[in-house]
């Protein structure tokens, strides 16, 4: 694997700046890798063998994605809206995994690291980098049991919504009964609809490009 610094030019070239956060997705990247054994997590021979479990939407996730190199697109990242500064590294080969969490003590403790930084938050910039793992993070040794339908490769499973008729991949229907809803159908959707259900297109204004 590349070093902190390289790993980190490069997070922060895809993230587009320099963050608290970077450091702390870097850093978890790399302590997840090495707790695994996985040595170069893009490189061909185990690029297929790591598997990443996101907790929250913020700055960290994207670092994870820049240095493990697993993405929502290859299904090697998976998103858990838990609003949590944690992310659990699965190697596939062995089962093995391990939840990494970043520590609130750590924010306060961040400051003891960069005494000579005026600044909050560049103090937290460079204690992250500077505090051991062991007052960053927290590590939790967990087990996670995959699904099929969760692994990389062609849809195993696929059901069809019964009251809509839309398909549903990869195990994600709602059974109700007998039947097989989607989730929106099956009112568990992050949406509602304000229109008709069905597409309405002379309600849509499109403006056509005239070049
Ligand atoms: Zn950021
Ligand atoms: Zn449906």
């Amino acid at each position: 694997m590349e070093s902190f610094e390289e790993l980190l030019a490069e997070s922060v070239a895809t993230h587009g700046h320099l963050c608290a956060g970077q450091v702390i997705g870097v850093r978890m990247s790399m302590l997840g890798c090495r707790l695994l054994g996985i040595e170069d997590p893009k490189a061909p021979e185990w690029r297929k063998k790591l598997m990443v479990f996101v907790e929250i939407d913020r700055c960290a996730t994207d670092a994870i994605q820049s240095v493990t190199g697993c993405r929502l697109g290859k299904r090697s990242l998976k998103f858990y809206d838990y609003g949590i500064n944690a992310a659990t590294f699965l190697n596939l080969a062995t089962q093995e995994s391990y939840r990494i969490i970043s520590t609130e003590e750590s924010r306060q403790r961040a400051a003891c690291f960069a005494p000579e930084q005026p600044d909050p938050a560049l103090q937290q910039l460079q204690g992250y980098q500077r505090m051991p793992d062991a007052e960053l993070f927290a590590v939790q040794r967990v087990r996670v049991d995959l699904q099929p339908w969760q692994m990389p490769g062609p849809p195993r499973r696929q059901a069809t919504c019964s009251r809509c008729g839309q398909v549903v991949r990869d195990g994600r229907e709602v059974v109700r009964g007998v039947e097989a809803l989607c989730t929106p159908c099956a009112g568990e959707g992050y949406f509602r609809l304000v229109g008709a259900e069905k597409t309405d297109w002379s309600m849509l204004t499109i403006e056509e490009n005239k070049s």
